[in-house]
């Protein structure tokens, strides 16, 4: 019988069918209920304690219900809960805005907020495509990575790879060439020679046609729902200056990245890169609401800056720069500054704990970048739809750990909070899983 049906209870009430993301209702477990999260444990309706080592879906930096947010939250909540944000300003996001450009490359000033990752990808493509229309130019594409995820709207759709997820929509999406991301893990030999090739790709697309592409688009360091794939700094300092010889804009989406990820503060600060457009979310609120930010530089603000109304950027939301989501990303911005030297520490704790892993028969290979490790399991059949993953996240809740692979790739991207001794423990439930399989 259906799941949903069966749940229905017996009584006239309608019961709602809850939706759930990425989730295919009639094959996938049924969701389960958590109860409340305190630091990195999640308790289950059952009381059960789970391990949240991905810090739900790469939100949450400092431990679940941190009391500095929760109360920061409350104090705003009395004072100014939301405003209209079009005619009208507030402190909290002054304030949000100033703290965020003081850990971003200088010649970024003009601080765009929305909701969320994919809209903050979104406003950054509409920036960049009315730059150059508001200047007399039409670049009708964009340039991206295979295998990138920018979001669920259709810009960021575009901007992605190719997949299941796009398939329907594919008619609809705006035209995005796709450079191959040079992945590399400990111990690759062949690292310069896979950067080459890309940049070769990317040289050649620009040079024929350098007026096509509105920006380039990249996850730095780090491409998070393609199985957290890992680039140099090196390949990353390239691109950036391969598009500032072809006069191409810059997009840097560190929606995953940012907020002490990659091991520094963001990773164009890591790899020493000056983005035009940046975008922000995810850790922004340090996971207690949803807010995003999208950063450029002057010389985009100004393109826009005119008597001329068709240059305005019409573009905005009903909650845009939300004070409570202001007053958390300010806490949590407090936090980040005591976090500092336990994200700057996270990278040498992963390595040595994925050292057992380094000859194990099943283990493809390994990477890390800062707070970010994952390990890519051997598989005739690699990809996100391998049936591993769900086998791989069963044994793991049974365990005491929420782990979620993206196919034959176990990550873990734990909040700041977590101990050494847990760590090690999701390590050691990690190994059994793979010893079991
Ligand atoms: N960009 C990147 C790099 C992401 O990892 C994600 C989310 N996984 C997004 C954009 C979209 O963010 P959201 O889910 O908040 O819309």
């Amino acid at each position: 019988m259906d799941k949903n049906i069966s749940q229905t209870p017996q009584t006239n009430q309608k019961r709602s069918l809850i939706w759930h993301p990425f989730t295919q209702a009639k094959t996938d477990p049924l969701p389960l209920k958590v109860k409340s999260a305190q630091g990195v444990w999640l308790t289950l309706e059952n009381d059960r304690q789970i391990l949240d080592v991905i810090s739900s879906w790469w939100v949450n930096l400092h431990g679940h219900s941190h009391p500095t947010i929760a109360e920061a939250i409350y104090e705003q909540a009395k004072t100014l809960e939301q405003v209209i944000f079009a005619g009208f300003t507030h402190d909290p996001a002054e304030q949000l805005a100033d703290r965020l450009l003081t850990r971003l490359p200088d010649s970024l000033r003009a601080v765009f907020f929305s909701d969320n990752g994919s809209t903050a990808v979104e406003v950054a493509l509409k920036m960049a495509y009315q730059f150059w229309v508001n200047q007399g130019q039409k670049r009708s594409a964009f340039l991206a990575f295979e295998n990138a995820y920018h979001g669920d709207t259709f810009g960021a759709m575009a901007v992605g790879g190719r997949s299941l997820f796009t398939q329907p929509f594919e008619d609809l999406l705006v035209e995005v060439d796709f450079i191959p991301f040079p992945e590399t893990y400990w111990g690759d030999l062949r690292v310069e020679e896979t950067e080459r090739e890309s940049l070769n790709r990317l040289e050649k697309k620009l040079q024929s046609n350098p007026d096509r592409y509105a920006a380039i688009l990249i996850e730095p360091l780090v491409q998070g729902a393609a199985g957290m794939r890992m680039c140099r700094p090196e390949f990353l300092q390239q691109v950036v200056q391969c598009c500032r010889n072809w006069n191409t804009i810059v997009i840097l989406d560190e929606v995953m990245t940012g907020f002490g990820r990659t091991g520094d503060w963001f990773a164009c600060v890591k790899a020493n890169v000056s983005p035009d457009i940046i975008c922000l979310s995810k850790g922004l609120t340090g996971g207690f609401l949803p807010l995003s930010v999208t950063i450029a530089t002057e010389e985009i603000y100004q393109a826009f800056y005119s008597d001329d109304l068709t240059k305005t950027l019409y573009h905005g939301h009903s909650y845009t720069a939300n004070p409570l989501g202001c007053a958390a990303g300010l806490a949590s911005w407090q936090l980040l500054q005591l976090a500092e030297p336990r994200f700057r520490q996270l990278e040498h704790l992963h390595h040595h704990y994925l050292t057992a892993f380094q000859n194990h028969p099943l283990v493809h290979n390994y990477r890390v970048t800062g707070t970010i490790a994952a390990l890519e399991l051997k598989s005739d059949r690699p990809g996100y739809f391998n049936k591993i993953s769900g086998i791989i996240r069963q044994k793991a809740i049974e365990k005491g750990v929420l782990l979620r692979p993206l196919g034959t790739i176990i990550y873990l991207l734990p909040p700041y909070c977590i101990l050494d001794s847990e760590l090690e423990l999701v390590y050691r439930v990690i190994m059994e899983i793979i010893s079991e399989l």
